[in-house]
This record gives C-alpha cells, structure tokens and sequence, in this order.
C-alpha cells in the first residue's frame, strides 16, 4: 500500500476513490476508520471517508489524524488530503486546521492545496476558484446553508484558516510544466509552507501530479489525484498500474434501488425505472410519521415482489410536496424519519437475498451505509460520471452503488445492473 487518503465527506471519497482506480491504482474504500487487520494485499490506495467537513475544528483535526495514523500503520507512504472541490470551509476551518495537522504529521516540509477540477467546471487561476466560468463568491455557493463562500481568492481564504504562510503558483509556471512547477515549490519553500496551484485544464493536473508526487503531503479535490498514480509509478513507487475493471464480480441474489434523493437527476431516474415497469413503493414521509407506513410493511411488500426483477423504495418527491412535507413535520425531522426508515429496510434486505443494492442520495447513503455495517468496498466499474460500483469487502457481502442525488442518466436504476457479472 503507497497512498493514504483521508476524505471529509463519503461522495466525495468515493469520488476520489473512482479518480485512483481509473487512473491505475487498486483503490479501497474505507468508511470510517479502517480496521488495523485490513487486508491490503494487492493494494494501491486506502480512501478513508470520514464526515468531517463541518464538525469542529478540533474534532475535524482529531479524527483526520487518526485517520492518517490508521494509514501509516497499513503501509501507506504518502498522504492526501480530500476536500471539496468548491473549497467548502469556513474562516474557523476545517480546510486549514486540518491541512496544518497532517503537514506536521507527514514529517513538516511544504504542500499544496488544488481544488481545481476543470472536467466538473472547477478552475483555479491566478489563485481565484471559478465554479462553471463564475467565480466562487458569485457562485451558488455563496449561499450554502453550512459553508457559504464570499471570497474567491483561495491564497486569502486558507490564509484566513492555516497557521502556515500560504503562496501560489500561478498559471504561467504551471502552463511551463513539470521542472518549472518543481523548481517554483523548492524557491518558494523558503517563504511559503503551503501553495495553492492554479490548473485550468486536465493538463495542468497531470503536470501538478508528475512534478509533485514526491511530496508526503498532497491536498485538494479529486481533480488532482488525477496525475498522481503515474507520477508514483515513474518513481517506481508503485509496479505497474492497473487498468480499471469494466464488470465487477457480485454475488448472486436480489436487486434492489433505495431512493431517498428529491434532487432533478433521481427524480428523473425513478420516473424511468416506473415507466420501464419495475415493481416500485412511494413512502410518503407523513404516512410514516403517523404509523400508517411502516418498515414492517414496507418489508412484506418486498417479499411480495418478484425474484428475478430489481424493486424500487422510494421517497423522491417534487421540491412543492417535499417543502409541504417539511412545513407539517419540520425539515430536519422530515429527513430524519425517512432516513432512518430507509436505514431499517436496509438493515432487513440481506436476509431477503438482497445482494445487489442502489442507494440514491448522499445522506440516505450514509445512512443504508451505517445500517449494512459494510465498512470496506472496493472500487468497481464506473455506471455514469463520479458514481461506480463497489462490492463490500467487510461485514455483509454485497455489490452498492452509492449515488450522490444528482448523479447519472436517466436511465442509472435500468442499466446499472449490466456492470454487474
Ligand atoms: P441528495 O444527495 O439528493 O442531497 P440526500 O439523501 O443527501 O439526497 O438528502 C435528501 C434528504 O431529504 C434526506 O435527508 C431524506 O431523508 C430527505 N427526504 C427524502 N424524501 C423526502 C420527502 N419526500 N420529503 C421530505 N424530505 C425527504
């Protein structure tokens, strides 16, 4: 094992974890801290995903330190430090604070800090973060309930949050390519600890990566990963790299699609699998909330349905109903009550032969996650853009796709089991 991954978020890990694997690494994912008995024969990149994005900064820095040192125990070499690519952090942290912790833990020195992923619309140039061509204070992440941005200027913004004095390199240096970004870190190491590094194409992260994977330290979105496993395989750190898997080998058993995502994308998709005649449920939040739909029933539908055909659980409603919802329960409540009755289906689908599972939605993921107890996947083919299949390598044996709500064609619920074999 050569690389360590610490992720503040579990879409984003497995983001990242897709980035590894498509570019030659054999990637797993770990949610939560990896149990110190893994077995990573075989192994590239361990991705631990945590869900410390907006937690304290203390206990951010705590957990991501011990992430780190569950890492280094398994063989890794090299850390990375995965964040969004929006830079989502507050003047408090978490970005900085934990960035400063696992500099001083990978043994001190200098690193940088890339969110840039110009394929998803993220760029960096000249220090500033544009989100689809607009920079990020104008962006619709200036209102973001948790983390709203207000300053574009990445060098102000990790100033605002490190103890460490932050630099940049800029688009020329980095358009000059990989001796000139090697030579600006090593000069600019005498007055900067940290740098973000402007990159406004796919290019500028394979320069990135090839001029800086030797450095203990590597932060950013997943963007940046991307030139990594080649620059490790140049350096002979790694063998050889491994092409990503076009099927993934699944146990034999039921398919099922848990939706609990109101997002445009799964809506869409839940349409699709209806109209394509797959057996499907409504849950409607307030059913569940006065006892009328309950898990237990829920379950006896399931074991109703056909053997040979994926069924549908589904909570996906239109952004009217669902602002209906949560004037009558409350929106953290509504969430919660659906989270949760998903967390109990989830928890009862193995018994039932369920081996093959969707789950729509990132906190619904998080959820299904927690109820499977599934700690460790690994990475399998990619169904549509960000999303791939994995297969759990812990606790219960199954083959979950973990969408984030606005991911994926139309057509995710009725094609994604073709990747299985
Ligand atoms: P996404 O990835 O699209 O943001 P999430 O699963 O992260 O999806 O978040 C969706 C949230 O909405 C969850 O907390 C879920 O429980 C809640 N939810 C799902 N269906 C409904 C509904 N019909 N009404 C209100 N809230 C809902």
């Amino acid at each position: 094992m050569l690389l360590g991954c610490v992720a503040d978020d579990l879409t984003g890990a497995t983001d990242l974890a897709l980035m590894l694997t498509r570019e030659g690494l054999r990637t797993l994912l770990a949610v939560g801290p990896p149990p110190q008995d893994l077995d990573v024969a075989g192994i590239d990149a361990v991705v631990v995903a945590l869900k410390s994005r907006t937690i304290p900064a203390p206990e951010a820095v705590r957990q991501s330190r011990d992430a780190a040192e569950a890492l280094r125990a398994l063989g890794a070499r090299r850390l990375f430090f995965k964040y969004c690519s929006t830079f989502d952090s507050t003047d408090a942290g978490n970005i900085g604070p934990v960035l400063d912790a696992l500099l001083e833990f990978a043994g001190g020195g200098v690193t940088i800090a890339c969110p840039a992923f110009p394929r998803a619309g993220r760029t960096v140039y000249l220090g500033y973060l544009f989100v689809n061509g607009v920079p990020l204070n104008e962006s619709p992440m200036k209102d973001h309930p948790l983390t709203p941005m207000h300053d574009a200027n990445l060098v102000r913004v990790l100033q605002r949050q490190t103890r460490l004095s932050v630099g940049l390199i800029a688009a020329p240096v980095v358009m000059a390519g990989v001796a000139a970004i090697r030579e600006a870190v090593e000069q600019g190491a005498a007055a900067h600890r940290v740098f973000i590094v402007d990159a406004v194409a796919d290019a500028d992260l394979r320069a990135i990566g090839a001029a800086l994977g030797h450095l203990p330290l590597v932060t950013g979105g997943s963007g940046i990963a991307m030139g990594l496993p080649r620059a490790y395989r140049d350096a002979g750190l790694i063998a050889a790299l491994t092409p990503a898997p076009s099927q993934i080998a699944a146990p034999q058993g039921r398919a099922a699609i848990l939706a609990g995502s109101c997002s445009t994308a799964t809506r869409a998709q839940v349409k699709a699998a209806i109209a394509a005649g797959l057996p499907s449920l409504r849950i409607d939040p307030l059913e569940v909330a006065n006892g009328v739909q309950t898990a237990g029933r829920i379950l006896d539908w399931i074991d109703r349905q056909p053997r040979d055909k994926p069924f549908l659980v589904y909570s996906s409603d239109e952004p009217e109903a669902v602002r209906e919802t949560q004037q009558r329960l409350g929106r953290a409540a509504a969430g919660t009550i659906v989270e949760d009755l998903f967390g109990r289906i989830a928890t009862a689908l193995p018994a039932r032969g369920v081996t093959r599972l969707i789950v729509a939605g990132g906190e619904t993921s998080g959820a299904a996650m927690q109820a499977l107890d599934a700690g460790v996947l690994t990475i399998g083919p990619e169904i549509d853009p960000g999303v791939p299949w994995t297969r759990s390598r812990t606790g219960i044996d199954m083959a979950l796709a973990l969408k984030s709500g606005n991911f994926g064609a139309e057509d995710f619920f009725l094609k994604a089991w073709d990747y299985l074999s």
